[in-house]
């Protein structure tokens, strides 16, 4: 059977230079970074390297990058610490974070008494910035955390504006930029923003290996205690074969960046055009949405909503509704239920998301696949 994986939001297949990559580490240099023989050394200068090239990709200091095993953890590592240790008394951020941010921020509010508030969501998908700044006009020790690329929908949170509101107001700024690293031109020195993070398996790295991009002098202190790795930020033995896949990942992706971007724009602009043709009323969620994200509700009836990811993956087909780790759940979306009204919500819904592997038969595919539903 033919398959079309059209799933890149939620994991990205591996580039073939990361798996030789890895492999070639895995079997050679299997030392531990901490270790003092030549093994050792060997293992911790791969490490070194591969954060100097993170480093380089992202126009920021080598001491800046803090890796972890996921972007959750870095997610969790930085709101956490802003609170415990920064003194953080109000996070804002807002309803269609993933919940990596959202619920910790939840958390936080249980166990810490600390304030939350969301910046409003307009009905396109976009952050109201006015709210945003009037959030702020209430002085107080503030962490606002806004996604750059949303998982769901793709909207693009402009994070030059809103790193110029934070300092406007003193305010520390973190980004859950897990969608956009790999994907979108960031440069740190030009941005000021103080904290951000990556999951390596969303740009055709290994799954397991993330960082935290932590801008020098932060104060943030340690989610784990034990050994002294990354200079006593993050204890546990790094996974030196997963950073390296990851750095290697990350160098490929902003070398292609340009000519994989456009190829990607290309095969989003065909599915929309072949979905106006054969389901012409069917509605984009979000507007000025990312390159390689398409959220659509579909002229279908009601009752097909809760089958509909079933019936294309029995046909080779992989989308997803939300997040993946909510795509077994028969809740509505969280993000989308921000932006449409209870009717839109109940119409069955898609979320497709590309990458440089695709190609138009995957969309014909899927385009058929829909037809037979
Ligand atoms: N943040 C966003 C925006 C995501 O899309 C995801 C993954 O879906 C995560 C965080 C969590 O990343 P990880 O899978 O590395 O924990």
């Amino acid at each position: 059977m033919k398959k079309a994986y059209l799933d890149n939001a939620s994991t990205t297949a591996l580039r073939p230079e990361v798996i030789l990559e890895m492999t070639k580490i895995l079997t050679e240099d299997y030392g531990n970074p901490s270790s003092t023989h030549s093994q050792g050394r060997n293992a911790k200068s791969i490490l070194e390297l591969s954060r100097k090239s993170i480093a380089r990709q992202l126009n920021a200091a080598a001491s800046e990058i803090i890796f972890t095993s996921c972007g959750t953890e870095a997610d969790n590592w930085i709101l956490r610490s802003a609170v415990k240790n920064l003194k953080i008394e109000r996070i804002i951020t807002s309803k269609i974070e993933h919940h990596a941010v959202l619920h910790t921020a939840m958390a936080l509010q249980d166990e810490y008494g600390i304030q939350v508030d969301y910046v409003n969501v307009k009905p396109n998908g976009e952050l109201d910035l006015t709210h945003l700044a009037e959030l702020l006009s209430e002085e107080k020790k503030t962490l606002v955390s806004l996604m750059h690329v949303n998982n769901e929908t793709g909207t693009v949170l402009d994070l030059d504006r809103v790193s110029q509101i934070c300092q406007e107001h003193k305010a520390l700024f973190h980004s859950d930029t897990v969608q956009s690293i790999g994907k979108a031109k960031i440069d740190l020195q030009h941005t000021p923003i103080d904290f951000i993070v990556a999951s390596a398996h969303k740009f055709h790295g290994p799954k397991g290996a993330g960082f935290a991009f932590v801008r020098k002098n932060s104060g943030l202190q340690p989610l784990f205690f034990g050994g002294e790795q990354e200079k006593g930020q993050r204890a546990g033995t790094e996974a030196v074969h997963q950073i390296a896949g990851m750095a290697k990942a990350l160098e490929l992706s902003y070398e292609n960046l340009e000519t994989e971007s456009l190829y990607i724009d290309s095969l989003k602009e065909y599915t929309v055009e072949k979905l106006k043709a054969n389901f012409p009323d069917f509605k984009i969620n979000g507007e000025n949405t990312f390159y390689n994200l398409l959220n659509v509700t579909l002229p279908m009836d009601e009752s097909k909503t809760s089958m509909i990811l079933f019936h294309l993956d029995m046909k080779g087909i992989a989308v997803s509704r939300g997040s993946a780790c909510q795509s077994g759940s028969i809740r509505p979306s969280h993000v989308l239920a921000e932006m449409l009204s209870p009717d839109e919500l109940k119409k069955p819904n898609i979320r497709i998301s590309f990458s440089h592997f695709n190609t138009k038969e995957d969309i014909d595919l899927l385009i058929e696949g829909l037809k037979r539903i």
